[in-house]
């Protein structure tokens, strides 16, 4: 049996129409003699009725007062629906299919509800799908306790799903779905000149995730990384080719990969020694922490500003918080070491009134504390510098 996966998104899913598409791409590789497992998202993004957001909003979402054990079985629905649906959507065009949640797919994952950690994938529940002639559909996003508890796998846990399974059942690659041509030097959303990049090492497409890149999720790169899976991303809605993501030799020539950003940061600048232990107990993360003699400048997610200031009150600490912060990257192989990138970067931001709150380099990657307002036009301007693209 040749094997492969292909992980459909939330976009994807949305309507009928696209779902016939949807069959048309899984058909197609049935018809070139494949063996799809096909693995989907709740349908649409957020407003949607059966988007995992809105199912969420129906018990306060972040807010509510269940426990998380339920709020997962109330957002493994999103999926389910999904996938019934998307069974329909084949059974019309005269294939069977079967839908098997995250546990019926044999993704064994501790307790650690809403962002489980997968213990075990039994390959052999899809495979015996697989070997009847049916169509298997897994609900992505998913797993179960070994006690039977429906667990989630955090947001865009769906890719992690198709990679999963790809590795488990030794597939000859994943094909994750999506609504853009592939992964592209910047979000195509936020800059429209943004370019397709045709072939990319896991090292590098990991680096562009972590860092804010939404379009996959950073834990399916080091899934398939473990087993030299092939995941290929692909545009739902186009015959583009995609993306191509796998293990280069030659990776390391490439200088720069693309940029990326994450919003909703906030920038800590404190005198107090304690901080980060009172920090670290409420289990607030920080990052690029830059410490002199007489202070310490931190940076934390908006949502737990207030958590962190209430400590620093607390502390009687004498501190100042800049709210409305977002961070930027340049991702690339050599951008530490190489004067001429940091001053480039630097340079270009500042002849753009871009104002550079803090900076922080690794081998991988630049990284600039800006105000958030700036977001849209440092990541362009940043592009355009260093790809050539206006
Ligand atoms: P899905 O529902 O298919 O999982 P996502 O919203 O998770 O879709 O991911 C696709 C989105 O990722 C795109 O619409 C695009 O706006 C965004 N994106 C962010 N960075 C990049 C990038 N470097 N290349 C391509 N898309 C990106
Ligand atoms: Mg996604």
């Amino acid at each position: 049996m040749r094997i492969i996966v292909q992980k459909f998104g939330g976009t994807s899913v949305a309507s009928g129409e696209r779902r016939n598409l949807v069959a048309d791409k899984v058909i197609c590789a049935i018809e070139q003699g494949y063996s799809p497992v096909v693995v989907v998202s709740a349908m649409g993004r957020k407003g949607d009725p059966y988007a995992t957001d809105s199912l969420l909003s129906l018990i306060n979402g972040k807010d509510c007062s269940v426990d998380k054990r339920e709020a997962d079985l109330l957002m493994s629905c999103g999926e389910i629906i999904s996938a019934v649906v998307m069974a329909e959507a084949f059974a019309e065009r005269g294939y069977k299919a079967r839908v098997l949640t995250g546990g019926n797919a044999g993704i064994i994952t501790d307790d650690n509800f809403g962002n489980a950690n997968v213990v075990s994938v039994e390959a052999e529940k899809v495979l015996k799908v697989l070997e009847q002639g049916l169509i298997p559909i897994v609900t992505g996003f998913q797993g179960m306790t070994e006690e039977g508890d429906f667990t989630t796998l955090g947001r865009g846990g769906s890719d992690v799903t198709g990679a999963l399974l790809g590795k488990a059942l030794n597939a000859e690659y994943v094909e994750i779905y999506t609504d853009v041509d592939g992964i592209m030097t910047a979000d195509p959303n936020i800059v429209p000149n943004a370019k397709i990049i045709d072939r990319i090492d896991y090292r590098e497409v990991f680096e562009l995730a972590y860092q804010g890149a939404k379009v996959i999720h950073p834990r399916a790169v080091e899934y398939a990384l473990e087993d030299n899976i092939p995941l290929i991303v692909k545009n739902t809605f186009s015959d583009a080719p995609g993306t191509v993501i796998t293990n280069l030799v030659e990776y390391k020539d490439d200088l720069f990969t693309g940029v990326t950003s994450m919003t909703n940061k906030a920038m800590v600048i404190v005198k107090d020694e304690n901080i980060f232990k009172l920090m670290a107990e409420r289990k607030i993360s920080t990052d690029i922490i830059s410490e002199s003699q007489d202070q310490k400048v931190f940076i934390v997610d908006s949502d737990a500003a207030a958590e962190v200031e209430d400590i620093l009150k607390q502390l009687c600490a004498e501190y100042r918080i800049i709210n409305n912060c977002s961070k930027v990257f340049l991702i690339g192989n050599k951008t530490s070491g190489i004067q001429e990138v940091m001053s480039k970067l630097i340079r270009t931001l500042e002849v753009n009134n871009v104002n550079v709150l803090q900076i922080a380099n690794s081998n991988t990657a630049i990284c600039c504390l800006i105000e958030e307002a700036d977001n849209k036009k440092a990541l362009n301007e940043l592009h355009k510098a260093f790809f050539n693209a206006s």
